[in-house]
């Protein structure tokens, strides 16, 4: 009978040696369990597993990452204006303490480690490295200047390090956000509020002063379907008019027509009847007359981008809704703006020997081949919230363990490494974070991020 994870203090190769487990009659490994990527569904994957232990059953679990800061979406997804999401870090610094975790960020799987590795020395790796490539429109355009995608911008203002430097111009009066989900909205957002409001929060300091300087006074969120389609949730649109310094707008007319719509269909689902009833109260709202306007427009879909070295216009097909079909009419319509955004969902990324299907790993509930697992949006596409992840993982670790035989009697991952390799493991992940929370307390905010990758890893050794 196991007994449960013992960590023996010496001699060298301690690490390896925390995988242990003693039981009646002689000492056998515990499971090990490899997760690759440190976002929310990685964490979810390692408290799933916890939460599941018993004096039976024991997990060694390591958490692999190829950025020097874990926590993934939360510290380089989610809005910084939206700071009461983030709190679910807490959560994760939990997970990370308790025994039988260990950290091994700035290691990249594919470069530092590959997958055959983790394979045969671990009981079940699970992939949990989300969705980073942004879809593209595949329209003429797309690739001129300052048309950028929201998988690009958004990494860039939350201070990602392989994000710092791209180049986001925001000299002009107008910016066109496409796609009517919530990262369309965090965008537009982010564009259009007056700076000062994001002067409390832990944006990137380069995206903070590139908005201080900004000329952009209207941003056009533009969804190819109608409201009644819109992916936005009902929380995120009941904020908007909250904001202080801008004027909100959505055509009356526009939100007659979906509800109308509707009501033909019969019965309607609640998050949808909330979410008309958000957009509703949006439109009928009087203006304050800001001069800062955010507005959200329907049935507008891309069909060309024009400018001669960037972003000049765009051209967008009105769109109808027929029979409950969404159709193109023969019109069209031009925005003249300076900036496109496009928001319109993301792709998993590829590793040698894993097939992706419409931008996911390929799976079946969660299991990709012999002992290797998917969770989180590589599993199930990029859709839901940070919460929805801790289901979808729940499941996927019910299905691993059981999957499982006898545990594996194998080293961990440090003798794979190159020497000289530095890992930033939890006490140095610790370091840096303390070091980006007091420089931010310093300057009234929760944190100023670290951007540039060396300094991450000099923070991470420091004392
Ligand atoms: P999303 O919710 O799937 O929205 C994507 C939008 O892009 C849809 O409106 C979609 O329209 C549109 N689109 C796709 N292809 C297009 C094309 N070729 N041309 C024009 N429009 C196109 O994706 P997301 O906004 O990236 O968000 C991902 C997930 O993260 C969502 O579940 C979201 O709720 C979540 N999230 C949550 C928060 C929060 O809670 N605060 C913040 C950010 C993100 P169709 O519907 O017509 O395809």
């Amino acid at each position: 009978m196991i007994l449960g994870v013992k960590i023996l203090s010496s001699p060298p190769s301690i690490d390896d040696l925390k995988l242990l487990t003693v039981v009646i009659g002689g000492i056998l490994p515990a499971y090990k369990v490899a997760i690759v990527g440190a976002g929310p569904a990685g964490y979810f994957t390692a408290q799933a597993f916890q939460n599941l232990q018993t004096e039976d059953l024991t997990f060694a679990i390591d958490m692999i990452e190829r950025l020097p800061t874990p926590w993934g979406l939360v510290r380089s997804g989610v809005a910084p204006d939206h700071p009461k999401i983030k709190t679910v870090s807490k959560v994760f610094e939990k997970i990370a303490k308790t025994e039988g975790f260990r950290l091994f960020a700035n290691v990249e799987l594919g470069k530092d480690i590959s997958l055959k590795d983790l394979r045969e020395r671990y009981d079940a790796v699970v992939l949990a490295t989300g969705s980073p490539k942004g879809r593209k429109l595949g329209i003429p355009g797309e690739e001129l200047a300052n048309c950028i995608s929201a998988a690009e911008f958004v990494p860039w203002y939350n201070a990602h390090p392989d994000y710092a430097n791209v180049e986001v111009d925001l000299d002009t009066d107008t910016a066109v956000v496409i796609g009517a989900g919530n990262v369309a909205m965090d965008v537009a957002r982010l564009l259009i509020i007056d700076p000062s409001e994001l002067d409390p929060t832990d944006i990137a300091e380069h995206a903070l002063v590139k908005f201080k300087h900004s000329k952009i006074r209207k941003v056009i969120i533009c969804g190819r379907r109608g409201a009644e389609h819109a992916a936005f949730t009902a929380p995120e649109l009941r904020d908007l008019p909250k904001l202080e310094n801008t004027d909100v707008f959505i055509d009356k007319k526009e939100m007659s027509q979906a509800s109308d719509r509707i009501k033909e269909r019969g019965e309607v689902e609640k998050d949808l009847s909330n979410n008309l009833e958000a957009m509703r109260l949006i439109a009928e709202r009087e203006k304050k007359g800001f001069e800062r306007k955010l507005e959200i427009k329907f049935l507008s879909a891309p069909i060309e981008i024009k400018g001669t070295a960037k972003v000049e216009e765009i051209i967008f097909a009105i769109n109808e809704v027929k029979d409950g079909k969404v159709i193109a009419t023969n019109k069209t319509f031009t925005f003249k703006a300076g900036l496109v955004v496009t928001a319109i969902g993301y792709d998993a990324v590829e590793y040698p020997g894993i097939n992706i299907e419409n931008g996911r790993i390929t799976n079946i509930a969660g299991h990709v081949e012999h002992n290797i697992y998917v969770t989180g949006w590589a599993k199930r596409g990029p859709v839901g919230v940070i919460g929805t992840n801790k289901s979808d993982s729940n499941d996927v670790v019910g299905l691993i363990i059981s999957n499982l035989s006898e545990p594996k009697i194998s080293e961990g991952i440090s003798s794979l490494l190159k020497s000289g390799h530095e890992v930033i493991d939890q006490i140095s992940w610790e370091k840096i974070n303390a070091s980006e929370v007091i420089s931010g307390e310093i300057a009234g905010k929760p944190r100023i991020k670290e951007v540039d990758w060396k300094r991450l890893i000099s923070l991470g050794r420091s004392q």
